[in-house]
């Protein structure tokens, strides 16, 4: 992600407010402020992303309302001085709205010409909805008399200073929102409307009158007539709103550093709601859902920006201004394309027009789905404004990942229409199926997920900031409200988890903590869902189900995807191999792109029903013959489990583990069986029974190992029961000769694991290419095959030189490798302590997911070289879990591997991953 967190600074006061160590001040007169003029898009570290973009739109003659920006090092810098501001900052504050009235020939505070200005947040990455903002600073009493003279609009002059002392209240004076909300409510009420929009001049001033007394109420004070005062608190409030807590969940969950600091954007305000030559909106320059290439969002007439974001008025399609302001919406289109030219990708972008003046407030790289990503990055290469390479750069593994994301099962879709149980459809604003209980707040989104282990759906009238952590828990978000670009929306589609807004036909209830849903009008009855109650919905096509629908994955066949796979696989050198023990799992990696299987798990197949009996008779064996007897029964089914993978992949190389887990493994466990023994032993009664579980308890016994993961495995185990590898050899190319008899390229590759000397590989791949001619020479077929080994112990990487004399290929396995460099149980440690030691920045990261490299990737480098020093053209892979974990494919690339084995399901990350590596690592 963006950078790594950090844990947020705490800051110790002395009691007087005044920090104990000053922040050590630079020596040159650093300069706090910067007018938009100034700046440009590169400078986003010091004037964060809002405010570079504003320089930037300056810079190429876009219309923005004139603005100057207070640096993030300002921001820093009042924090760690124990919130003062460093010195000179707020002088060059001053100065810089000097210039701005020079610029609009407005006069902060003058009841004549009154400059009225916006206070916003702006940190380098984009963090929607987490910080503070508040509009109109400037207004006063006089000056609103000033300006009700100019504008003759009192309506207009109320409404904007109502919204200044409420929002002053809220986000500088720390008020709660309530009190000012009950006032709209009950002037509501009174006046029999629905919405602020239709309260009259006189309520305004009646309301702005009210929150002045509430002001006063609470805080002891009055809300400051001072413009200057309350444009310094606005400034500090927003400073202070870095740390606070909705924004440090937000950078921990985004993985931002928490020593950025914000930029405070001070703008001009233009209002969209001067009447019906004015209004705003909030758009994409491309549809941000699908990707298609046309421009999205909404707007509305007479409004300012919250009424678009908050979904608290009906909003209409940006198309809509094509016939209802032509001009204007041909302009909006030229500057549009234009950001996109400049910017070489889709924007998502806010304006208001004012008076039939257009004004650009924002804009910024778009968030968008997995989808979307895919697509436009392909449309942008093909319109000639990226190239393919960067292209491949810009879509993520994630949202690869997504493609093989879960949708509903058709059938089980229709079935559940049919029973009536399609409750509701909204917005489909982010894809992917979920199902789960109903949680209707965050807190308890977050416990279920988290400590009950349940799947959660949170549903909530419309989400603010303070819901992160809840939406991160659930596996799905339904909110009644909001459009594509609530809160709820972006929030989901940044996080990648399946949202359906925008359900008007759901009401939510959250003081009796049940949702009504349903639509009597068009024959949807009305339902009742109580908190904990099930329900489904499905993101992709925006549908809302009651109770569990199943969910299936999605067919492979997106076009965008498969051309930038394949514009990826032109750059990557890696192959990419798939570990797969079944011909369906085969046929699937196949299907995603893998060239080989770089890990069969043969022993897997032991565990089915048929054959486990026959599995332990074998191991149980008392003679050679019984033994034998077991082996020539289990022969025919390891044979068609390796038939069935070379057909699938034919052509290909399919490389098989022999036998690699302890024997025990296969027989009851030694602790139930005691058990069952003393049972049987009272009882008295069964002593046939009695008899086989004692013979098996011995056998348990006798096999049981302190420490099975270092104990009699592997090729250990090979050596020591040379006729189970043998009967696998001659599973392996029996089924080989069968193949290539009936037409198919079969490409077997047998693979020892465990090695940790050079003796053990001798004595058993001797004995088993052996075993590997007689077959071919009894079928009268010779086979292209080779023996190789997995290095998955130390000791084979460090006598790498001595492996490769008899090895032909090599295999990392890295599960077991972390396991032996580290001393630490694979099976064991990720449930205790080493989350333990990642939360204490002990380890920076699990090494179990991604490659230590400093350890374990230094085993592995030294082996790649010195198995190549005896045997130059030696192909290594890796095939432990790393194998589809993208940083770790990095790796892998920069010491040389010839390819990544991984399950299925990661084989198109990998392959994307793989080309990342390349241009990375140009
Ligand atoms: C490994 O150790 O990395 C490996 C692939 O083998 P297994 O996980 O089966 O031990
Ligand atoms: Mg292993």
């Amino acid at each position: 992600m963006l950078t790594t967190p950090v844990k947020p600074r705490v800051h110790h006061h002395n009691g007087h407010g005044q920090a104990k160590k000053p922040a050590p001040r630079a020596r040159a007169k650093e300069q706090w402020v910067y007018l938009f003029a100034e700046g440009d898009a590169q400078m986003r570290d010091l004037l964060g992303g809002k405010g570079a973009n504003l320089a930037e739109m300056t810079r190429i003659g876009l219309p923005v309302p004139p603005g100057f920006v207070v640096t993030t090092r300002a921001c820093n810098a009042y924090l760690a001085a124990g919130q003062k501001f460093p010195r000179g900052m707020w002088e060059d504050e001053l100065a810089a709205l000097k210039q701005i009235e020079k610029l609009t020939g407005k006069k902060f505070g003058s009841p004549a010409q009154p400059l009225l200005v916006s206070c916003r947040s702006g940190a380098k990455f984009s963090m929607p909805g987490m910080m503070d903002t508040v509009l109109n600073l400037g207004l006063n009493d006089e000056v609103a008399t000033g300006l009700i003279a100019t504008t003759l609009d009192a309506r207009f002059v109320y409404d904007a200073y109502r919204r200044l002392i409420q929002m002053f209240g809220t986000v500088v004076l720390d008020l709660p929102d309530e009190p000012f909300e009950a006032v709209l409510a009950r002037f509501r009420q009174e006046r029999g409307v629905t919405n602020d929009a239709n309260l009259t001049e006189k309520d305004l001033h009646a309301i702005t009158n009210e929150f002045k007394a509430i002001v006063r109420g609470q805080t002891g004070r009055d809300f400051p007539m001072d413009p200057l005062e309350q444009l310094r608190l606005a400034t500090e409030a927003v400073f202070k709103s870095w740390n606070g807590k909705r924004a440090i969940d937000y950078r921990n969950a985004a993985g931002i550093a928490h020593d950025l600091g914000t930029a405070v954007n001070i703008v001009t305000m233009v209002f969209g709601n001067m009447g019906a030559d004015s209004g705003t909106g909030v758009v994409t320059t491309r549809n941000v859902s699908t990707g298609e290439k046309e421009i999205e969002g909404d707007y509305l007439t007479n409004a300012q920006g919250e009424d678009v974001v908050a979904g608290t008025r009906t909003t209409k399609r940006i198309q809509e201004m094509r016939t209802e302001m032509p001009r204007l919406y041909a302009q909006f289109e030229r500057i549009c394309k234009k950001l996109e030219k400049h910017y070489r990708d889709v924007q998502d972008v806010e304006f208001t027009i004012e008076h039939g003046q257009l004004w650009m407030l924002q804009t910024r790289d778009a968030k968008r789905t997995a989808q979307a990503a895919v697509r436009i990055a392909i449309d942008l290469a093909e319109e000639k404004l990226i190239t393919k390479t960067e292209a491949v750069k810009r879509v993520k593994p994630e949202h690869v990942d997504y493609f093989l994301h879960p949708q509903f099962d058709p059938a089980e879709r229709k079935a559940a229409i049919a029973r009536g149980d399609r409750i509701a459809c909204g917005l489909n604003v982010s894809p992917g199926a979920a199902g789960g209980q109903i949680a209707f707040d965050a807190d308890t989104a977050e416990r279920w997920a988290k400590v009950e282990k349940k799947d959660v759906i949170m549903v909530r009238p419309e989400t603010k900031p303070d819901d992160v952590h809840g939406m991160l828990a659930a596996k799905g978000i339904l909110t009644s409200r909001g459009g594509r670009t609530s809160h709820a929306a972006l929030v989901a589609r940044q996080f990648g988890k399946p949202a359906v807004v925008g359900v008007s036909t759901m009401e939510v209830d959250l003081e009796k903590r049940q949702c009504i849903v349903g639509d009597p009008e068009h024959g949807l009855p009305l339902r009742t869902f109580q908190e904990g109650d099930f329900v489904s919905l499905d993101g992709t096509i925006g549908e809302v189900y009651a109770g569990t629908v199943k969910t299936i994955l999605p067919e492979f066949n997106d076009p965008y995807l498969l051309k930038l796979l394949a514009w990826a696989d032109d750059i990557r050198h890696l192959g990419v191999w798939a570990n797969a023990d079944y011909p369906r799992d085969a046929q699937r990696a196949r299907a995603y792109g893998a060239e080989g299987i770089g890990l069969c798990r043969t022993e897997h197949m032991f565990f089915e029903t048929e054959r486990l009996p026959l599995v332990q008779q074998m191991i149980l064996a008392k003679s050679e013959a019984e033994r034998m007897d077991a082996l020539a029964k289990l022969l025919p089914f390891q044979r068609s489990d390796f038939d069935g993978l070379f057909r699938a992949m034919d052509g290909l190389p399919v490389i098989i583990r022999l036998i690699d887990p302890p024997m025990h493994e296969f027989l009851p466990s030694h602790d139930s069986l005691l058990q069952e023994v003393i049972e049987l032993r009272v009882g008295g009664q069964d002593a046939a029974l009695l008899a086989e579980k004692e013979k098996m308890l011995t056998a348990v016994e006798s096999m049981r190992e302190a420490n099975p993961m270092l104990g009699l495995r592997g090729v250990r185990l090979g050596i020591h029961m040379p006729d189970l590898t043998r009967m696998q050899v001659r599973a392996i190319f029996e089924a080989a000769c069968q193949c290539a008899q009936d037409g198919v390229d079969v490409h077997p590759e047998v693979m020892i694991p465990l090695t940790a000397h050079v003796n053990e590989l001798k004595v058993q791949q001797t004995a088993l290419e052996a075993e590997a001619r007689k077959v071919m020479e009894e079928q009268g077929r010779e086979i292209d095959y080779k023996f190789g080994t997995m290095i998955e112990i130390p000791r084979a990487a460090l006598t790498a030189d001595e492996i490769a004399e008899y090895a032909q290929f090599f295999s990392f396995g890295t599960n077991d490798l972390t396991q032996t460099t580290f001393g630490i149980s694979r099976d064991d440690a990720e449930a205790g302590f080493l989350m333990e030691y990642i939360q204490k920045d002990i380890l920076p990261e699990n090494p179990f997911a991604s490659i230590d490299e400093n350890g374990v990737g230094k085993l592995m480098h030294m082996a790649v070289q010195l198995g190549r020093l005896t045997r130059p053209g030696l192909s290594v892979g890796v095939c432990g879990e790393h194998g589809g974990d993208p940083k770790s494919i990095d790796f892998c690339h920069r010491i040389g591997l010839n390819y990544v084995s991984c399950s299925p399901f990661r084989v198109p990350i990998a392959r994307l991953a793989a080309a990342h590596a390349v241009i990375k690592n140009k």
